[in-house]
């Protein structure tokens, strides 16, 4: 059976979210993840919604928040090669730091803020510098969600238009501290940890330990946790992992 049966390119959020009110309408940000499997056959076929013509490839400060359009491509905020965007304003360092581990560079250069918010990968660096950010999700026709909420709840088939996260010039960076343990220094960690500090403020948060990046309790940070066990790590590993990286980060900031 076919597996692509048609490609839209709507130019109003409006008709995006109407194409997408079919249950086999897909999506597409950069496409790193959705096209390839847009391309496996499946009984019913499947119809790509291309996000791209939608102009939500902006950053702007809004009060004190810097609101990024679900279309900026990570290599944008990472200031890497290829720019798409040349008016992409301050990225705090973490962000820009998270963003360049994230993916191959080619990929990168395609790869979608939205697309990563959607996909909530386990192993993402740049959701878990995203959730020590206080970051919103904007979601097309409701409020902003928290990012935790999004990611605990899979935001499905609605329209992420833009996240935001706090931004205050320089002071609201904070201090932060990142660690991670992988199979070699260039692999995916297994098992990382990035934390935040701003004022009394100490925010954590770690991948590689429940299906998507999460929050936790700097004091007792595997707590509640059931992490997967694979080929990278057991569970009992990843917990060792946990607990050692989130000391070492948070002893960085005391
Ligand atoms: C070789 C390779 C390496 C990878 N390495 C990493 C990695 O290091 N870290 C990591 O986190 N991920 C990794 N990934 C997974 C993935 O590429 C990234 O998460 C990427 O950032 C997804 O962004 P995208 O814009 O390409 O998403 P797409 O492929 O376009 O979409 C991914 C999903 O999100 C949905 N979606 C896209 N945009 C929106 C939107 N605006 N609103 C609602 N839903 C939307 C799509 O329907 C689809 O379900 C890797 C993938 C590959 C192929």
């Amino acid at each position: 059976m076919p597996s692509v049966l048609a490609y839209h390119r709507p130019t109003t959020l409006d008709e995006a979210v109407d194409l997408l009110a079919e249950p086999n309408r897909r999506a597409i940000g950069g496409g790193t993840v959705a096209v390839p499997e847009g391309r496996t056959p499946t009984d019913d076929g499947v119809e790509l919604v291309d996000l791209q013509a939608l102009g939500l490839d902006g950053v702007t400060v809004q009060g004190d928040r810097l609101v990024i359009g679900a279309m900026v491509r990570l290599g944008d905020l990472a200031g890497t090669s290829t720019p798409t965007n040349p008016d992409i304003p301050d990225i705090p360092e973490l962000i820009r730091d998270l963003a360049k581990r994230e993916l191959p560079s080619t990929l990168r250069n395609q790869a979608t803020i939205g697309g990563t918010v959607a996909l909530g990968d386990s192993d993402s660096w740049l959701l878990a510098g995203l959730l020590v950010h206080g970051t919103q999700v904007h979601l097309h026709g409701q409020e902003p969600i928290s990012l935790e909420q999004s990611l605990e709840e899979c935001v499905g088939a609605r329209v992420v238009t833009a996240v935001s996260i706090e931004f205050d010039g320089e002071a609201s960076e904070g201090r932060t501290a990142i660690a991670g343990t992988g199979r070699t220094p260039a692999d995916v960690p297994i098992v990382a940890a990035v934390a935040r500090r701003t004022g009394d403020q100490l925010r954590l948060a770690l991948t590689g330990m429940a299906p998507s990046p999460v929050l936790v309790d700097p004091t007792d940070p595997a707590a509640g946790l059931e992490p997967p066990g694979d080929f990278r790590g057991s569970a009992s590993y990843r917990r060792h992992l946990a607990t050692t990286l989130s000391a070492r980060v948070t002893g960085e900031l005391a």
